[in-house]
């Protein structure tokens, strides 16, 4: 159903619903206020599923396009539901972003990660930073564990903690409020329920939650939206289950929620300023804080950014003459054809030992993972980067293996194998 609004009051009331109800996207007042300002003189469409549920699709379509978004469309039931049979019958409209598309996080992290390793930096874990001094040239910056580094600028890019690692500079002038998203994920049997991330149309209950493909063919739904005080606090709540649960069952009634493998909790870090906090508040020392959704898709566009101001404050140094610019992925061997792999077999017959039968995923590429930049160290690592442990078994199956391969691999005792480094050891000694 699309209904043009020609009356500006409503307009403004409609802009005002849906914008407030996105802190995410539109937390600042002076702009927000000026969206809505300006709603009054543009066309207004209102799009959606029934007399409840109406939705300014279109006027989301009119901004998207002012923003440069390409290839926007809006869609009617019958093309809808030729695109998304599994959505409830209920639906019979929505806006199409061609242009959006799925990230794995983790492999985007490690590639970045591992191409700045290839180039010569170097990563140091588990160095929880604890104080920064400058003696005017050059920064100290000490860890829990007593470990110092020198730095001729320091970039504060502490997530959840930007605030505490901003103080320790000196500048108090950060907040950062952890805002809780819980997420449930659905086995590989789902994973064709959908081939869409789709969003409910706003209300004033928030942008809700999504129901979203993900690249390794799982189905993730969430997540939930929840200020919390303490920034340790990824529990996965009972409430924060109810509420997906309760939204995607009525929107996609064939997706077998009962298939869920894992639960998980995130935590954005939300500033103070309603926006990104990216400056200089002296010396030279660089604040990106407040990173929130969608600071992922955000990353590359800062990451320039940054790097210019980094560039600035320390006096142009000199650039590499040659650096890296490529490198595998971290599925490059299940990429390769039949032929490919026997062959590869033959001289690296570790290709051939399957060791996690959920995933598919063999001793080879375990050992891969273990000795490329950045080079994993424990079963999360190890986790992250083959999708081992994330199958139907959650490495009840292959973790025995893993934490020997890791072990063997590393050149360490097998019961000082962790889960997630520090004194997160998963065996205490062999019983026979
Ligand atoms: C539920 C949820 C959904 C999201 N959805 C999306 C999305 O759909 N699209 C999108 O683009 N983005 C999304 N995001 C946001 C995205 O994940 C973040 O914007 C991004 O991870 C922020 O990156 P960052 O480097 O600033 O912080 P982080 O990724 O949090 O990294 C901060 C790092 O600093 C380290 N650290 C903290 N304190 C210290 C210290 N004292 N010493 C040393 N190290 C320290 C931490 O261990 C961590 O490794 C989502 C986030 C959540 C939680």
């Amino acid at each position: 159903m699309i209904r043009e609004i020609q009356e500006p009051a409503e307009k403004q009331k409609i802009a005002r619903t849906i914008l407030e109800a996105l802190p995410d996207w539109f937390g600042i007042e002076e702009s927000r206020e000026g969206y809505i300002k300006e709603s009054a003189n543009l066309p207004f469409f209102v799009i959606g599923s029934g007399p409840e549920d109406l939705a300014t699709v279109k006027e989301l379509y009119e901004r998207g396009v002012k923003n440069g978004v390409e290839g926007l469309y809006v869609v009617g039931k019958e093309e809808l539901h030729r695109m998304e049979a599994g959505l409830s019958d209920e639906f019979d409209c929505a806006l199409v972003a061609p242009t959006g598309a799925l990230v794995c996080p983790y492999e985007l992290t490690f590639a970045a990660v591992g191409n700045a390793m290839d180039n010569g930096v170097e990563l140091l874990l588990n160095f929880a930073v604890t104080s920064i001094d400058d003696d005017g040239s050059r920064y100290t910056v000490t860890a829990a564990d007593g470990r110092k580094i020198t730095a001729s600028c320091v970039v504060n890019c502490a997530g959840i903690y930007a605030d505490e690692v901003a103080r320790m500079a000196g500048d108090d002038s950060i907040k950062i409020t952890p805002r809780r998203g819980e997420y449930i994920l659905l086995d590989k049997a789902e994973g064709n329920c959908c081939s869409h991330t789709i969003f409910r149309t706003p209300t004033k209950m928030g942008k809700g939650i999504l129901i979203s493909p993900t690249v390794d063919g799982t189905l993730i739904l969430g997540p939930t939206s929840e200020d919390i005080e303490d920034k340790e606090d990824k529990s996965v709540t009972q409430e924060g289950i109810d509420r997906i649960l309760s939204q995607v069952r009525p929107e996609m009634p064939k997706v077998n929620t009962g298939s869920v493998i894992r639960s998980f909790t995130g935590l954005r870090a939300v500033g103070n300023t309603g926006d990104f906090i990216i400056n200089n508040p002296f010396g030279r020392f660089v604040n990106v804080a407040a990173i929130e959704s969608p600071g992922l898709s955000s990353s590359p566009a800062i990451g320039v950014y940054v790097a210019e101001m980094v560039r600035k404050l320390t006096g142009d140094p000199a650039r590499k003459q040659s650096h890296v610019r490529t490198r595998r992925s971290l599925h490059w061997f299940r990429d390769l054809s039949h032929e490919e792999k026997t062959k590869l077999i033959a001289s690296e017959p570790a290709y051939g030992h399957m060791i996690c039968r959920c995933e598919s995923v063999t001793e080879g590429e375990i050992i891969y993972a273990i000795t490329q930049n950045p080079k994993a160290t424990d079963m999360d690592g190890i986790k992250r980067r083959t999708r081992t442990q994330m199958g139907h078994c959650q490495g009840g199956f292959c973790g025995p293996f893993i934490t020997k391969i890791l072990a063997d691999t590393m050149g360490i005792p097998f019961e000082k194998v962790t889960k997630h480094g520090r004194e997160s050891y998963l065996n205490v000694g062999k019983t026979k």
